[in-house]
């Protein structure tokens, strides 16, 4: 697909299928009775310049789909209609399509040259095999190990970039001042002036795959989103996710990698659009001015959730205020859900690099978080690391029915931009070697080692790998804590 550039913007289509075009276009003609030269005559183009058209391979302006449609006597709407125009023309540009597929082009097969000789039910039992090939390329593509590189991956471009992705700002930029957007949080009624924008609709359901945040139907041009609230996921989010995959011209994805990639990209979208740079940064630059920079006052201003507002910090952070940091999201069993640095500090970290999954250290504030009085108010903690030592800021959203904690964190150095910065709060890690808080105290070992089985609780879904140890989730110095406990009873 690719975007019609340099002219008036379609309202019908703000993409262009170049093959579906092409295709539909050789047809119209066919269907007139007209050769190349005819049509090329009409228009006053060249035949050649035709058939690179036909061929999807060039990208028509608007100029000439305007005398094209009016040479074959058809709206130009009927031309950038998406669906193919018949069941042959349908067949003929999906096996188009699956051949500039590099996993087809891989069989090292010579190019099938469609003629019209080549009978329908020959071309469906080609992409029938097709399909086949495909699919069983797609299964077992996402293992575990593969998940955790391509996690690892993600984190080292984004840790490269300072987790600052310009493009889709820029993106999110556009998209915003095409529905005359100025300033603060976004309303209701500007989402929905996005997803116009964008040609969709959104229909509210009940009974969506429970597997799925949303499902949009490219060809109804329709989003489908269930009315509930999933913590950071709200439908506003869920939706500019959405408009993100769109504007962002995300195709299925290849693999795993790609989908991760796709993933992120479109939240950042989302984030973009929610806590725009452009009124965010000014509004950062004066915190910082007035030593009082704040995550909480982030997610005030624009009305996002607490993680969104920490995790849009991590995006402007370097890029605008000069400030390297961490972000880390974990459960209330300190295991870690997702995770961002570009100032040094050290996560847990399976061979491969990838965090998720890992269980952090009890020291630091992600965790202290839910051993403080008041687990719901913002939680402010200096952790001396054998990197040095952070300033971290810990937060359990209470509007989301599982308790995470979401914290941000800057070296020492960097608190004196922060509120919080006076608290008194301050602990001593020692980890990722655990020695701190992961093995349990050797007089505890000695007494309850060979007695203590464990039920591990079904751990999580989303992560791509359980924790290590001898029960794959389960926290060993806790469980033996609890023992120690509950034996003197
Ligand atoms: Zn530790």
């Amino acid at each position: 697909m690719a975007s019609l550039v340099g002219e008036e913007p379609l309202s019908l289509t703000q993409e262009l299928d170049l093959i579906a075009f092409g295709q539909r276009l050789r047809h119209i003609r066919k269907q007139r009775g007209l050769t190349l030269s005819d049509l090329g005559e009409r228009v006053g183009r060249a035949p050649s310049q035709l058939s690179l058209l036909e061929n999807g391979k060039r990208e028509p302006k608007l100029s000439l789909l305007k005398s094209l449609a009016a040479a074959l006597n058809v709206p130009v709407e009927d031309l950038l209609r998406r669906q193919a125009p018949s069941r042959r023309a349908q067949l003929e540009m999906a096996l188009e399509e699956a051949q500039r597929d590099p996993l087809y082009a891989g069989l090292g097969l010579a190019r099938l040259k469609v003629s019209a000789r080549v009978p329908n039910d020959v071309l469906e039992h080609i992409l029938g095999l097709y399909g086949e090939l495909r699919s069983r390329q797609a299964k077992g593509t996402a293992t575990p190990e593969e998940a955790r590189a391509a996690n690892a991956e993600l984190r080292g471009t984004q840790r490269e970039r300072g987790n600052y992705f310009e493009e889709i700002e820029k993106a999110a930029a556009e998209a915003l001042s095409a529905v005359g957007y100025r300033t603060g949080a976004l309303s209701q009624s500007t989402v929905q002036a996005l997803v116009t924008h964008f040609g969709y609709t959104v229909r509210t359901v009940q009974d969506l795959p429970r597997t799925v945040r949303s499902i949009t139907d490219l060809r109804n041009r329709r989003i489908y989103v269930k009315h509930e609230q999933l913590g950071m996921h709200t439908p506003r989010t869920i939706l500019l996710q959405t408009l993100g995959h769109l504007a962002l011209g995300h195709h299925k994805p290849r693999d795993f990698a790609d989908f991760l990639r796709q993933r992120t990209e479109a939240n950042y979208f989302a984030a973009a659009v929610l806590v725009p740079e452009a009124t965010a940064v000014p509004y950062l630059l004066e915190a910082k001015q007035d030593r009082a920079l704040s995550v909480e006052d982030l997610r005030d201003v624009f009305a996002v959730s607490y993680e969104m507002a920490a995790h849009r910090f991590t995006n402007l952070a370097t890029h605008f205020l000069g400030l390297v940091c961490h972000f880390v999201r974990n459960d209330a069993g300190g295991i870690i859900y997702k995770a961002y640095e570009n100032d040094g500090i050290v996560f847990p970290a399976d061979e491969q690099g990838a965090i998720e999954g890992q269980r952090m250290c009890l020291q630091w504030s992600g965790r202290q978080v839910f051993r403080s009085s008041d687990r719901f108010s913002v939680f402010y903690q200096y952790s001396d690391s054998p990197t040095g030592t952070y300033f971290c800021v810990a937060h359990v959203d209470p509007s989301r029915e599982r308790d995470f904690a979401v914290t941000l964190g800057v070296p020492y150095r960097e608190s004196r931009w922060f509120r919080g910065r006076e608290t008194t709060h301050r602990t001593r890690s020692g980890c990722p070697t655990g020695d701190c808080c992961r093995r349990p105290p050797a007089e505890l070992t000695q007494r309850w080692e060979g007695y203590a089985w464990p039920s591990a609780r079904g751990n999580s879904h989303v992560l791509a790998a359980l924790p290590p140890g001898s029960f794959p989730g389960v926290d060993e110095a806790d469980v033996y804590g609890f023992l120690e406990r509950h034996a003197k009873e």
